[in-house]
């Protein structure tokens, strides 16, 4: 028998180690198998929306029951989980050990940057068809020009039906996009400032060009109208009740000669969405009950009652100690909260060679070198993150190290000190006294329409968050 890893010379250094430098065949093979059905539900799954629906299929199909907010839960339930508003998702696996001993949590979030349509979007000009959009979480505006777009999400009509949208994935499906100027008459739009030569105002999506047969001003703007209640049977007013997204078309695709990265929309984070699932439903019964919420709203603040500020997630965890426990008080939630673990598993940034100013080189990630955990986020001066304390990032230390195929490494906070640097819901889950790490993959060009990761640290990310639950 061949050792499943390469093992390291006992050394003095920290050393940063390659995953695939460190993992034999076997391994290297079933980390590009795993990241062949990441690429298919990356692929798939574009909106927060979408998500929730595949895994409440995945959580039905293996005996998970479903239950809502006002639903009592049974002494031995077993595997829950709760949807909140087709949003956000939590659910949980029953320990060995009561719940009220503590439980172990992983959070990420299933939203990701886009461009939302506007209310009343679309408007003529031109002889064109236009909708308006309204940039949802941090972008960089000239990336989302001259690309195919699609468009996903759910119409709700007054009498409340629900009308779900996707057009653009299929390959005979039209695909939108937001045109920009030709280089020839660009001079003056190539002096301006990044931010500003495409306003965010500007976003406005090209979808139509042909009038109607009807009389009035507007013909184009008309059959656009008309098409959509062709098509959908919705009318100009539905739009105002609908959660409608525009999002990158293509599939996720391999990177490299060797295959080694992937490309693909929404990495951020349903990568860690993903990997964190995926461990979840290869552990059996964990010794501590695991709880997994997958949120919505990260990227404008976590703001909103799908969000990691809402109650929802301390709520589940309350209905699920007072179904276990019969003399349930408010000290029971309190002190399971303090005896329990978390993980906020959201990506961050390595060493971009391309953009290496930005990154301190002897601290920084790289991209390959395992999953990431992170002490602290924020920036200028920690601002604004939680940072976990020398005894929860030890007890992490041991858990990643209990398992020889896990690659990790440690990252300081994201770039240079007093660079802007960002943020994950970790802070929001601290405030209700709990240990919380950052941990999750490393990205290249995070929020852009297609975002890059290592096959390696996906992988690694899985066996970690398996080995946290366990
Ligand atoms: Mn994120
Ligand atoms: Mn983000």
């Amino acid at each position: 028998m061949k050792p499943i890893v390469n093992k390291k010379k006992a050394s003095l250094n920290y050393n940063r180690q390659f995953c695939f430098d460190k993992w034999n065949q076997e391994i290297k093979n079933k980390a590009y198998k795993f990241a062949e059905s990441y690429k298919k539900f990356v692929s798939q799954n574009k909106t927060e929306r979408e998500v929730v629906e595949t895994l409440t299929d995945q959580l039905l199909s293996r005996g998970f029951k479903q239950i809502n907010f006002t639903q009592k839960v049974s002494k031995k339930w077993q595997k829950l989980f709760l949807v909140n508003r087709h949003k956000a998702l939590i659910m949980a696996i029953q320990g060995k050990q009561s719940t009220s001993t503590g439980v172990n949590i992983i959070v990420s979030h299933l939203d990701s940057p886009r461009l939302d349509l506007k209310l009343t979007p679309v408007y003529q000009k031109e002889h064109l068809a236009y909708f308006k959009t309204h940039y949802y979480g941090g972008i960089k505006t000239y990336q989302w020009t001259a690309i195919p777009l699609e468009i996903r999400g759910m119409v709700v009509t007054d009498m409340g039906k629900q009308v779900p949208v996707s057009i653009g994935a299929k390959q005979n499906d039209p695909i939108f996009m937001v045109s920009d100027l030709l280089p020839h008459l660009a001079e003056k739009q190539m002096e301006l400032k990044l931010k500003e030569a495409i306003k965010g105002e500007d976003l406005n999506l090209l979808v139509g060009s042909i009038s109607s047969v009807k009389k009035s001003d507007n013909r184009v703007k008309d059959k656009v109208l008309e098409l959509l209640n062709k098509k959908y049977g919705i009318k100009e007013e539905d739009l105002i009740s609908a959660d409608l997204e525009i999002v990158p078309n293509g599939l996720a695709r391999d990177v490299g000669f060797d295959a080694s990265m992937i490309s693909a929309y929404g990495q951020d984070d349903r990568v860690c969405a993903y990997t964190s699932f995926q461990s979840a439903m290869d552990i059996g019964q964990p010794e501590k009950t695991t709880i997994l919420i997958f949120v919505d709203r990260e990227e404008i603040g976590s703001y909103g009652n799908t969000g990691a500020l809402s109650s929802f997630s301390k709520d589940f965890i309350a209905s699920l100690l007072a179904g276990e426990n019969l003399e349930f008080n408010e000290n029971t939630l309190r002190d399971c909260l303090a005896s329990s673990s978390a993980i906020s598993a959201d990506v961050t940034t390595a060493i971009d060679p391309n953009f290496a100013t930005v990154s301190d080189s002897v601290t920084a990630v790289r991209m390959g070198a395992g999953v990431v955990i992170e002490k602290y986020t924020g920036g200028r001066g920690k601002g604004g993150s939680n940072e976990a304390s020398a005894e929860y990032m030890a007890k992490m230390r041991q858990i990643l190290n209990s398992n020889s195929q896990i690659v990790w490494q440690p990252a300081s906070g994201i770039g240079k000190v007093d660079f802007r640097g960002g943020g994950t819901v970790a802070l929001f889950f601290s405030q209700h006294n709990i240990d919380v790490v950052d941990m999750g993959v490393a990205l290249f060009n995070m929020h852009a329409p297609f975002e890059i990761s290592h096959k390696g640290d996906i992988y690694s990310a899985y066996l970690a968050f398996k080995q946290f639950l366990g």
